[in-house]
């Protein structure tokens, strides 16, 4: 569980990097405003103070003067209205200084009394050439006040008009108290600055919703392409990936705490049937079944795990004594072979158990799974449900191991390939059938023989899924030179495993019929000690192979394992006599006399008799005076790829009337 907090945590990680970075610009612009509004603000004030100044000139103008330019003076009468407006004006708050010039900048009325010569102000200046002029400024700030700067004021100068004329006749220079006009904003301001925050807060509070939403929605996506990564998609549980990491858990916690854990691979044995014959939708469903009765078996610390097909591994961690393990895997047995029904039909499950433990039997979970990759198929081959790895008492070494594993995937990865051998008709030459040698392209060693992984396809039931590769790669290439040589025949070798299994007669008629091919264009090579084992059995195989008309063959016939009563009684036609005698019939001369008898024997018996291994010309002048009836060797031709099959019978025709591949 650990990548589901790692996720939780990114995600935590993500949304606050998103809260801190998305706060700045919100912050900025809201500073931003601010000043910006503190601007406006100030030049509202200038405008209000200039407009409260304008109305007072128009006043003035109006009602307290008479119209004459202010250079000759005032007249008393004038005089008298001015301190009385100018008294009333300051009691009420609305003006702090009051004064009038004229248009020399001679200060003809001052509320204050102050000094009738004041300096020349460039204000007044522009005044009278009609512009508005005001500022914001401190009382006594001005150049030739001596009092200390007192409150905040707005100063304008304007200019005074005659009300008759509209002439400029002098300018009146006010100083507006500043706090009562900005008091008269704040009310809005503070609003707008409230309602700006509201605003930017309630942004940012969507804008952080959003992320808290959208870094939700993609963990919780994640963690669905997560899941889909590491489970089965059909029952749900861990796949491949996720059990090695179980494994991989097991093993570390085994170092750490010393604990025992065991792995086991589980095979259900014949799925295959039932998915050929009830469908791949029953199929699904049992294995659907078989994963829940595991999941019911196991405790809640165990990994159950699907592998593909019909294959399951389970960790049981902390599995203590072996004897713990037996009784937990009778428990697993016991379950999944409970009775069930599929398709209307009773059916019982049974399955393979490879047990491995940790970390007695590999400290990593490659050799792991192999090593119970191992013991699974030993189960399997023995029929015997569970098996222990037990390295000391089979012979797997690392190398076999490994070739075990691969040989597994060879068949998806088109690893496999058929060489061909002619089989050459005597004395006419003819060809009229080529044996299929299988071989294994391996990835990292090369072309390997028949010899390198037959044996140990056989012994880990990958003989089965081998033989009907061959088959079907057989038959396919056959019906392709058909075309050209119809009565060709393919000689295929079977196992003896193969011999003891009553549905191999039916899997060699299904490949027949898949490929479109005639019994008797499949010739089966069985080698004469694969009727050892279990003659009876074997006996009745061949049997059935006949009855549905196929040829057989006994292939390295001479070791003298069947007796004459014996053969007498088998439906082979064909007897090939082992190469080792025919490549040294030449120089030992019971080798010769064994080729001579087999010859006879088969003769007498109404067989071919088949010699191989034939390597000159000599050994084959020598098969002639036998009159053995067919040669194959490498004095004809080693074993070919099936492309360069049909040049190679259109080069050694030998004057035959044959039809000659293309
Ligand atoms: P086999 O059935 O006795 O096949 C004949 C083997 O002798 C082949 O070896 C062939 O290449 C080799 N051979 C042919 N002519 C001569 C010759 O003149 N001199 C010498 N020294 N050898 C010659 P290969 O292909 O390595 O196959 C070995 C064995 O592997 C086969 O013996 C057969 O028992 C088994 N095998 C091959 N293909 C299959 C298969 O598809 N299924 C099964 N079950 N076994 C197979
Ligand atoms: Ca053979
Ligand atoms: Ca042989």
């Amino acid at each position: 569980m650990g990548w589901l907090s790692d996720r939780f945590a990114a995600g935590a990680r993500m949304f606050a990097a998103f809260a801190v970075l998305s706060l700045l610009p919100v912050l900025a612009l809201g500073l931003t405003l601010a000043v910006q509004y503190r601007a406006d603000v100030k030049s509202r004030g200038i405008a209000a103070g200039s407009d409260q100044a304008d109305v007072m000139a128009r006043v003035l103008s109006e009602t307290q003067l008479e119209g004459h330019d202010l250079s000759t003076g005032l007249n008393q009468a004038e005089a008298d209205r001015l301190a009385v407006f100018a008294a009333d004006e300051a009691r009420s708050g609305h003006v702090r200084r009051l004064r009038l010039r004229d248009r020399t900048q001679r200060v003809v009325f001052a509320d204050d009394a102050s000094d009738v010569n004041a300096e020349p102000d460039d204000e007044v200046e522009e005044a009278l050439d009609g512009e508005r002029v005001a500022l914001i400024t401190r009382l006594n700030s001005d150049y030739g006040d001596t009092a200390p700067a007192g409150e905040r004021v707005v100063e304008v100068y304007t200019a005074l008009r005659s009300s008759q004329t509209g002439q400029a006749i002098g300018v009146l220079e006010v100083y507006l108290p500043y706090a009562a006009i900005e008091n008269g904003l704040h009310a809005g301001l503070v609003r707008l600055y409230l309602t700006l925050a509201v605003g930017l807060v309630l942004l940012y509070l969507v804008l952080a919703g959003l992320a808290l939403w959208v870094t939700r929605r993609l963990s919780r996506v994640a963690a669905q392409y997560q899941h889909l990564a590491l489970h089965d998609p059909l029952t749900d549980l861990p796949n491949r990936a996720l059990f090695g990491d179980r494994i991989a858990a097991a093993v570390a916690a085994s170092r750490r705490h010393g604990t025992v854990a065991a792995v086991v691979l589980l095979d259900l044995d014949r799925f295959k049937e039932v998915n050929d014959t009830l469908g791949h939708h029953n199929g699904d469903i049992l294995l659907r079944c078989v994963a829940n009765r595991l999941l019911g078996a196991v405790r809640d610390i165990d990994t159950v795990a699907r592998l593909g097909g019909d294959e399951f591994g389970l960790v049981l961690s902390g599995a203590g004594t072996p004897a713990q393990v037996a009784a937990l895997l009778a428990r697993i047995t016991e379950a999944i072979e409970g009775e069930m029904e599929l398709a209307g039909l009773p059916l019982s499950v049974e399955a393979s158990m490879g047990v491995v433990f940790i970390p007695q039997d590999g400290e990593t979970p490659e050799d792991l799974l192999q090593h119970a990759d191992v013991a699974m198929y030993v189960a399997k081959r023995a029929q015997t449900g569970v098996v222990y790895y037990d390295c000391a008492q089979d012979d797997y070494n690392a190398d076999r191991l490994s070739l075990v594993a691969e040989l597994r995937r060879a068949f998806d990865r088109d690893e496999l390939v058929l060489h061909y051998q002619p089989q050459v008709k005597q004395p006419t030459g003819q060809v009229d059938t080529v044996e299929a040698l299988v071989r294994w392209q391996h990835p990292t060693r090369g072309l390997l023989d028949p010899d390198e992984f037959v044996p140990i396809a056989e012994q880990t039931g990958l003989i089965e899924p081998l033989t009907q590769w061959v088959f079907d790669a057989a038959l396919k290439q056959l019906k392709i030179w058909h075309e050209v040589a119809p009565e060709l025949v393919v000689a295929v070798n079977i196992s003896a495993r193969s011999l003891q299994r009553n549905d191999f007669p039916l899997m060699a008629t299904d490949a027949l019929a898949r490929a479109g091919c005639r019994p008797e264009h499949l010739l089966l090579e069985i080698t004469e000690t694969a009727l050892v084992t279990d003659a009876v059995r074997a006996a009745e195989v061949l049997h059935l192979l006949h009855a549905a008309g196929l040829r057989l063959s006994l292939d390295d016939f001479g070791q003298g394992y069947t007796s004459l009563g014996q053969l007498r009684h088998l439906p082979v036609s064909e007897l090939k006599i082992d190469k080792t005698f025919v490549m040294n019939m030449l120089r030992n001369s019971s080798d010769a006399a064994i080729v001579r008898s087999v010859v006879e024997l088969g003769h007498n018996l109404g067989m071919h008799v088949v010699a191989e291994g034939v390597e000159t010309a000599e050994a084959l002048a020598s098969l002639l005076t036998l009159r053995c009836d067919v040669t194959q060797g490498y004095f004809f031709s080693r074993p070919m790829p099936a492309c360069e099959v049909g040049p190679w019978l259109a080069a050694h025709a030998l004057a035959t009337e044959e039809p000659v591949l293309a």
